[in-house]
């Protein structure tokens, strides 16, 4: 049994302004194996391991073939690393992780909140995932950072579930809470400044640095169960620094997996 299962989604159906991440699975795991760095994590594990199985990337057709995919590789591992594809995919992959993880915290980054009922009318918008998630009880917690964007409906939908929101404008890495239960990272690529990720669909200035990110990663005091990186669109990219900053930040998920 792998004790980590790599697998990508190259599905952005579902994304409201631009499409593109559908073409960001293979950039990535391109970025993380290229020869200008190697595959090791800050803490000194190396990502390039037998433990990690990647099972390449999954073509969907149908919205909740990405739940079916998903529950099959949890009953080979305990653990998932997922590469998007547009932040959509979150729905499916936690309606799989709940019937193996009754009690999960998320730990959410993005520039939004993607708490909207529905978007243009479609209730599983890459806007939406959170509503679903939270009006199904799929998580224990959810715990928010990096948020810029929140209009009064996201307000009025985060008080209705609960929801932890650490805006930007008050961020601040220690008073991000402890965590209890197994945590998910959801981690949307804008909610990092376009300067260090141009490669966005939506560009959404004054976020967290690279630095910040890899900090709140490293600083996790929690059994991290599952991951995925979202919203990459190759389309937007320079020089493709936002996939080398994926690859760096799937390195640095994968070695805090491995050594939790
Ligand atoms: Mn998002
Ligand atoms: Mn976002």
């Amino acid at each position: 049994m792998s004790e980590i299962i790599l697998q990508g989604f190259p599905y952005d159906e579902k994304s409201s302004y631009q499409k593109g991440p559908a073409l960001a699975p293979p950039l990535i795991r391109e970025a993380w194996s290229c020869d200008s760095s190697n595959y090791y994590a800050e803490n000194g594990l190396n990502t390039n391991s037998s433990k990690l199985s990647d099972r390449g990337d999954f073509n969907i057709t149908e919205y909740f073939d990405i739940e079916r995919i998903t529950t099959q590789h949890l009953k080979e591992a305990k653990r998932i690393i997922t590469l998007g594809g547009d932040h959509s995919i979150t729905f499916p992959i936690i309606r799989a992780y709940h019937k193996k993880y009754p009690a999960l915290d998320i730990l959410h980054i993005d520039a939004h909140a993607d708490l909207y009922h529905d978007f243009g009318g479609d209730p599983y918008s890459h806007a939406s995932p959170f509503a679903r998630i939270m009006e199904n009880g799929l998580a224990s917690r959810l715990v928010q950072v990096g948020i810029r964007t929140l209009n009064s409906h996201q307000i009025e939908q985060a008080e209705k579930f609960g929801v932890e929101i650490n805006p930007m404008n008050d961020f601040n890495i220690g008073r991000l809470p402890k965590f209890t239960n197994p945590v998910y990272i959801s981690l949307d690529l804008d909610g990092i400044d376009p300067a260090y990720a141009p490669g966005v669909s939506h560009n959404e200035p004054g976020g967290l640095s690279s630095r910040d990110v890899i900090n709140i990663i490293q600083k996790l005091d929690a059994k991290i169960v599952g991951a995925y990186i979202v919203e990459y669109n190759p389309n937007k990219d320079f020089q493709k620094m936002t996939a080398f900053l994926a690859a760096k930040l799937m390195k640095e998920i994968i070695g805090k997996m491995m050594k939790s």
